[in-house]
């Protein structure tokens, strides 16, 4: 680092535990450091930068846009949100859409959707049933409604109105149903929690009680959504079908642009319910623009399956050849159990060989490729994870 980046390093609020590793630029499935060393990125910002770093597409739509409107306010309609609206609601099962800046305000507003609905439909029932371990953000609602340990007494008191249940466990959730229950909100694949995939079933099971017991099943897609699974949104893979949706990360493919979808018949939003000053600006909605037109271009999202399907042969030849554990998810959002908690150690050997890894549980890494790499890159990728593993473990033996 710079003694210049070295001198500014106590002015920023020490919230996240970084390497020394200082990134200057980024090209496609890659992130060029200041000494000039190339890493090949399957962290891409979180799941975020879908089209990999600095795409012409993004980068030109944000340079034409940022030259003509760059925001006029939410309270004017402009062309980018209604084009992105229409081009969201007609590749969904959504009719209406509100466009926000994180997946956490795009969170918050599904449960203020609900808890309208609720007032209106339901006798006043607000609460959400949630999942242990689940991830909606990091306001102090969508923190009530995660299920990450510790979370309930990071901030106390917590925002009440959510119960949690436990995934994959439908019993658990119908046991939970009381008449102040309006919704069930979940991940279709929990992220956060190391990449799980909820079963059909499951999924079929909740959209059967939320049919039953007349309660909005909302799919929290700010992982899943925009291709990441190899679907556009995850839930077209389950047959199953959501009343809310939310979107992020992908959806600006870089920028702060994230999404909530209703249907038609829970949307009660009225005028001054919701809103936001940056909310549906032009420009970042011409990235969303972008993103979306390429995602849904001929050919790109099969493509995207077929990366997938050869980081998971080239994960599970791994976890064969050198005695790890399982491999799971789908499409360019997979996670591979490494037998012991090596996740860390395997991160920084990865690092140091050239290749950005993510370990969201000491025990487990998530693989999270641009959307659009090369079957080249993932063969580059598996030969440098194994060299790392086999590393991390070597390093670990003689404290074991
Ligand atoms: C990342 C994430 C969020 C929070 O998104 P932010 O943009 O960080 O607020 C919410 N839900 C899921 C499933 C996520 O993966």
């Amino acid at each position: 680092m710079s003694p210049d980046a070295e001198h500014c390093l106590p002015s920023l609020m020490p919230i996240a535990r970084r390497p020394e590793t200082f990134f200057v630029r980024g090209e496609g499935a890659w992130l060029f450091d200041r000494e000039g060393r190339r890493y090949l990125d399957w962290v891409q910002g979180w799941a975020v930068n879908c089209l990999g770093h600095a795409p012409a597409a993004i980068a030109d739509a944000l340079a034409g846009q940022a030259r003509t409107l760059i925001n006029p306010g939410p309270a004017f309609y402009n062309l980018p949100s209604l084009q992105l609206a229409e081009r969201l609601t007609r590749h969904s099962v959504f009719d209406h859409v509100f466009f926000a800046s994180s997946g956490a305000e795009a969170n918050e507003g599904a449960i203020k959707l609900a808890r309208k609905w609720g007032r209106r439909h339901k006798d006043g029932a607000y609460e959400i049933i949630g999942f242990h371990n689940a991830f909606h953000g990091r306001t102090l609602a969508t923190m009530a409604a995660s299920g990450k340990p510790g979370w309930d007494t990071l901030f106390a008191p917590p925002v009440p109105g959510f119960a949690k249940a436990t995934y994959n466990d439908l019993a658990s959730v119908e046991a939970l149903i009381g008449p102040a229950t309006v919704g069930i909100m979940l991940e279709p694949v929990q992220g956060e929690a190391g990449v799980i995939p909820a079963t059909p079933e499951f999924l079929r099971g909740l959209r059967a009680l939320c049919d039953r017991h007349d309660l909005l099943l909302i799919f929290d897609e700010v992982q899943t959504g925009c291709g990441r699974t190899g679907e556009l949104f995850a839930y077209q893979a389950s047959g199953v079908e959501p009343d809310i949706m939310t979107l992020g990360k992908g959806l600006g493919g870089g920028v702060p642009l994230s999404a909530l979808l209703a249907r038609e018949a829970v949307s009660c939003f009225e005028p001054g319910d919701q809103g936001g000053t940056y909310c549906g600006n032009p420009l970042v909605c011409a990235a969303g623009l972008a993103v979306i037109d390429t995602l849904t271009a001929d050919g790109f999202l099969a493509a995207t399956r077929e990366r997938g399907r050869e980081l998971a042969d080239g994960l599970h030849r791994l976890s064969a050849e050198l005695g790890l554990g399982e491999v799971r998810g789908s499409g360019l959002l997979l996670a591979l159990e490494l037998g012991a908690d090596l996740g860390s150690a395997v991160v920084e050997a990865a690092r140091d060989s050239g290749l950005l890894l993510n370990s969201p549980r000491p025990h487990c890494l998530r693989l999270m490729p641009a959307l659009n790499t090369a079957a080249e890159e993932i063969g580059i990728g598996l030969s440098l994870l194994r060299g790392a593993i086999i590393a991390a473990r070597q390093h670990a033996e003689p404290r074991q």
